[in-house]
């Protein structure tokens, strides 16, 4: 596998070169009992229990390597380097048939601290310009394993929705000096027309321009711009565990299968980096995360990438759906 660099959007693309797949025996390498078929934890809790209730292991057949340099290299007016990175699976719960809506809220908690954990680890090797953290849920997501997981990438460059949010983070605060998805956040707990849930320090909400049908982000609403250094006590992690739990919950009553990814800053100390790089990140980036139903029928919305084509419903009419939705508390 290799990493090229589109030249008209300067987005990288991994170039897969082999078939890579988990063993096909039908056991569950990530249930209890099967811990042999998995390389050794990278983080487990409890500590040193064999019980454990979550843990991160590399993944067995990696979309990226954790050895060597990137060995950038040119090719004509091509850029190409290396699938240097690396690759892990967060095993939630070690029970099979659990989602992450029906884990306790405690449960749910010590999930976001491993994120916390292995994202600040990951963070410390300087080859590493971004750590991205998502979740695949149904087939149609494309997730491998039934078993509850998501999984964390680190790669040498930062991927291009990111890319583009830092840019435009960093432009609106130079000309307004303020973060402008503070500004998003107010707008959207004065109106009420796209709040989904709220809790005192976290809001779920259909964004104004959704890609696709009841796409939801769940975000501080104070400012921070890095989850790792800012859900560190056990008072946030629980509130985000509740909120998130909540919103799946209502997700669920709209499409079985999402992706949901983290958006939180940038390696600002991977090398070699611009001086002056990142000077405003912690006033003008705000971490979040964002869920991406995704709705077979209405799966138009992925294909066409140019322009997203996003299909009924809007926005405001998701969000008042999903607010309405008659969610069980567990
Ligand atoms: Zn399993
Ligand atoms: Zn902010
Ligand atoms: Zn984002």
């Amino acid at each position: 596998m290799e990493l090229r660099r589109d030249p008209i959007t300067q987005s990288w693309v991994i170039q897969q070169t082999t078939e890579v797949s988990w063993a096909k025996s039908g056991v569950c390498p990530l249930c209890p009992g099967n811990e042999f078929l998995c390389p050794p934890n990278l983080y487990v809790y409890p500590y040193g229990e064999r019980s454990w209730q979550v843990r991160v292991i590399p993944h067995r057949n990696p979309v990226y390597q954790i050895e060597g340099d990137p060995a950038r290299q040119a090719q004509g007016i091509y850029d190409k380097m290396r699938n240097l990175g690396a690759h892990e699976v967060v095993i939630e719960h070690p029970e099979h048939a659990l989602r992450y809506a029906q884990l306790s809220d405690d449960h749910a908690a010590q999930t976001l601290r491993a994120y916390v954990a292995r994202i600040t680890d990951l963070k410390k090797d300087l080859r590493f310009r971004y750590v991205t953290l998502f979740r695949n849920v149904g087939k149609e997501a494309g997730q491998e394993l039934e078993h509850p997981h998501s999984e964390i990438t680190a790669t040498p460059f930062i991927p291009r929705r990111v890319a583009y949010e830092l840019r435009a983070t960093e432009r609106h605060y130079e000309t307004k000096e303020r973060c402008l998805f503070c500004d998003i956040v107010r707008q959207e707990l004065d109106q009420h027309e796209r709040a989904v849930e709220w809790n005192d320090l976290f809001l779920a909400f259909c964004p104004f321009a959704s890609r696709v049908p009841y796409e939801t982000w769940v975000i501080p609403i104070y400012h921070h711009f890095s989850f790792e250094e800012d859900v560190t006590s056990p008072d946030k992690q629980i509130q985000l565990a509740r909120l998130l739990k909540s919103t799946l919950r209502r997700l669920s009553t709209v499409a079985k299968a999402y992706h949901l990814v983290l958006h939180t800053s940038p390696n600002v100390n991977a090398r070699p980096q611009r001086p002056g790089a990142w000077r405003t990140l912690a006033e003008d980036y705000h971490w979040h995360f964002e869920i991406l139903p995704i709705i077979p029928a209405k799966s138009k919305s992925y294909s066409f990438k140019e322009v997203y084509f996003n299909s009924l419903p809007p926005p405001e009419a998701a969000a008042k759906e999903l607010r309405d939705v008659g969610i069980a508390e567990t």
